[in-house]
């Protein structure tokens, strides 16, 4: 794993994310890697890395802080449109080490504490190419081009707000190594039997860079909880098939009870092949998907403060355990 710091050069054009008292701004690529080049230049303990690359050659970047022996492995935005679950990651990263420099609380938790007893590792970007599309900020070039046509054989999905995939169609989310199979035959017999703006399993597992990079990360890391953040539904998902890791069912009431989500059994259909589905098969430990806020995705920037008003606690709880 390289470390780098920064691993990028953070361009001028974006100007910070959060800005008291108005919304945030969008995470494009170059707003997050700025905003977490800016949190790892202020907090010298903060470690960026990166921990590998997307299909155009953008860097997956990653900041762990922390020194405790409980690991927690936090990511956001397997899904393009869904990138309203980087800024609450980014938020929660300023607000926990800003809050651990001045001794106060993080959702219930001393901040402080939290870093003694924990390391936490957060991954706030893994589609950083399909999030580009969906803000526009990519228009126009070879996978621009590419994406505009696979979309086009799915005129009822709006491009490029319904995109999901990572810029060459297939679903990042759909990827991992549980139960792929059965995912592939589900999602074949919709209709996406090749790249699409969603939904496509890809031609084999891990066959997409920013998965195959996520699971190598997670192997690494070996974190003892993961929590993947998505829109939408205000809802905790904490199974895989008949798997019931210890201590998943108890943390994810506590995540639930953190939040005011509800904790769910993840639908039969869209019970395969996922992230947290491959950790909790592979790992045997506690991975749940968070499904945040309510409405069609892209969730608009003026849901960002009710959403992270609920996810704070959640998230600050997931990391005490
Ligand atoms: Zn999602």
């Amino acid at each position: 794993m390289k470390q780098c710091r920064p691993c990028f050069s953070p361009s001028d054009k974006d100007g910070d994310l959060f800005s008291e008292g108005a919304p945030p701004g969008l995470p494009s690529s170059d707003a997050v890697y700025s905003e977490m080049n800016r949190l790892a230049g202020k907090y010298a303990f903060a470690t960026l890395s990166e921990f590998g690359k997307s299909v155009m050659g953008n860097p997956l970047l990653f900041i762990c802080v922390g020194n405790g022996s409980r690991r927690v492995l936090y990511s956001a935005s397997h899904h393009a449109n869904e990138w309203i679950s980087s800024l609450v990651l980014l938020k929660f990263m300023d607000e926990l080490l800003g809050k651990s420099r001045t001794n106060e609380q993080i959702g219930g938790f001393s901040a402080k504490e939290l870093l003694n007893k924990t390391t936490l590792c957060f991954a706030p970007l893994i589609n950083p190419d399909g999030v580009d599309l969906v803000l526009e900020k990519l228009i126009g070039g070879k996978y621009y081009e590419q994406a505009k046509k696979i979309a086009g054989n799915y005129p009822s999905i709006p491009f490029p707000s319904g995109w999901k995939a990572n810029i060459e169609g297939t679903d990042l989310n759909l990827q991992y190594p549980a139960n792929w199979e059965k995912a592939k035959q589900i999602k074949y017999g919709l209709g996406f039997t090749n790249p699409a703006p969603r939904d496509y399993v890809g031609p084999a597992p891990l066959s997409a860079p920013e998965s195959r990079a996520l699971a190598n990360f997670t192997r690494n890391i070996n974190p003892d909880t993961i929590l993947a953040l998505h829109t939408q539904g205000n809802e905790i998902y904490w199974k895989f098939a008949d798997y019931e890791p210890m201590g998943a069912y108890e943390l994810g009431l506590k995540l639930a009870a953190a939040s005011g989500y509800k904790l769910s059994n993840t639908p039969p259909v869209s019970d395969n092949a996922g992230y947290k589905d491959w950790f909790i098969q592979d790992f045997g430990r506690p991975g749940y998907t968070v499904e945040m806020g309510l409405g069609a995705s892209p969730l608009p920037l003026s849901q960002f403060s009710s959403i992270y008003t609920a996810m704070e606690p959640l998230l600050a709880t997931a990391a005490n355990g």
